[in-house]
C-alpha cells in the first residue's frame, strides 16, 4: 500500500528519462544484483548508482524472512540516498551508545528493482529492511536488536524497539511504510528520499503513514493509547495524546503540527523511550 501523498506522473517520467538515457548500458551490471530476481531485462540501473555491501559499519545480507539464509552480497544506491542511510545509522548508533557498539549487519530485502511499486526502487532510492543486528557491548556477537519481520506482532520490548526505529527513520526520511501500511509492510519497514531527498522530514496531517506511525508510538511506547486508525483531526485523541508528549514529557509547548522541530523532537523523544534510555 503506498502512502497518500506518493506516485505522480513527474516521478514516472524521471525513471524513464533515467532508464533511457542509461539504455541497454547497464544491464550487463544487473548480474551482480542478488535482490529481486523478477527484476525484468528492460529494467537499466540508474546513471550514477553505486554498489554497496555495508551501510556505516554494517554489512548488508538478503534475507526473505527472519529463517531464510542471509545472503551476502552488493547492492544498486543512488549515492545521496546510501549517504543519508549512513547518516542515520551513525545517529542511532551514537544515541544509543551505551548499549550498541557501532557496529553489526542489516538485513534487508533489496534496494534497486521492484519495477512495479513505487518509483523510489526503480531509482534506486529505496531499501526494505528486515532487521538490524548489532553488537552489544555485554558481548561479541551480534543479536537481532530491531526486528522488522515480526517485531510488531511480537509485542513487548520487541514492538517498542521496532516503533522507536521507525520514528527514528521518520525523523531522516519522509517515506518510511511500516506494519500499518499493510501488505508487505507487515513484514518490512521500506524507506526512501524521494519526498524528502536530503533533508529532515516535515510532518503532514494528510499522510496516513505518519499519522498511523504517531498513533503507534503513543500507544505502545508512551503508553498514552489512541486509535491506530491513520486519521488525523486537530483537537483528537491523536492530536491531544502528542501534545501531552510534547508539553509533560519534553517540556515543549504546541503541537506536532505547531513546528518541525516539535515534530523532530516527538520522534527523537520516542526513539529515546522506545530504546529504554530516557525520555
Ligand atoms: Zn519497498
Amino acid at each position: 500500500m503506498l502512502d497518500s501523498n506518493s506516485g505522480g506522473t513527474a516521478r514516472r517520467s524521471l525513471l524513464k528519462t533515467a532508464a533511457t538515457a542509461l539504455g541497454t548500458a547497464g544491464l550487463g551490471a544487473l548480474g551482480s544484483v542478488v535482490a529481486f530476481p523478477a527484476t525484468p531485462a528492460s529494467a537499466a540501473v540508474p546513471p550514477g548508482s553505486v554498489q554497496k555491501s555495508s551501510i556505516y559499519n554494517f554489512d548488508l545480507y538478503y534475507t526473505a524472512t527472519n529463517t531464510s539464509i542471509p545472503e551476502s552480497g552488493s547492492w544498486w544506491f543512488n549515492p545521496d540516498f546510501h549517504y543519508r542511510l549512513e547518516q542515520w545509522l551513525a545517529s542511532l548508533c551514537a544515541a544509543n551508545t551505551t548499549i550498541w557498539h557501532p557496529k553489526g549487519k542489516i538485513h534487508h530485502v533489496g534496494t534497486y528493482g521492484e519495477p512495479n511499486e513505487f518509483p523510489a526502487h526503480p531509482a534506486a532510492r529505496a531499501i526494505d529492511l528486515n532487521s538490524i543486528w548489532v553488537q552489544k557491548a555485554s558481548s561479541t556477537g551480534v543479536s537481532r536488536e530491531v526486528d522488522f519481520y515480526g517485531g510488531h506482532q511480537a509485542g513487548g520490548a520487541v514492538r517498542q524497539r521496532y516503533w522507536a526505529t521507525v520514528a527514528s527513520l521518520s525523523g531522516w526520511f519522509r517515506h518510511v511504510l511500516h506494519y500499518y501500511d499493510g501488505g508487505s509492510h507487515t513484514t518490512h519497514v521500506h524507506v526512501d528520499n524521494w519526498v524528502s531527498g536530503n533533508a529532515p522530514s516535515i510532518f503532514s496531517t494528510s499522510s496516513g503513514t505518519q499519522v498511523s506511525m504517531v498513533q503507534a508510538c503513543l500507544t505502545y511506547i508512551w503508553k498514552r493509547p489512541v486509535p491506530i486508525d491513520r486519521s488525523w483531526s486537530n483537537g483528537g485523541q491523536t492530536d491531544i495524546q502528542s501534545r501531552w508528549v510534547l508539553n509533560s514529557v519534553l517540556g515543549l509547548s504546541g503541537g506536532l503540527t505547531t513546528s518541525q522541530s516539535n515534530w523532530q523532537a516527538f520522534l527523537a523523544g520516542s526513539r529515546r523511550t522506545g530504546f529504554g534510555i530516557g525520555s
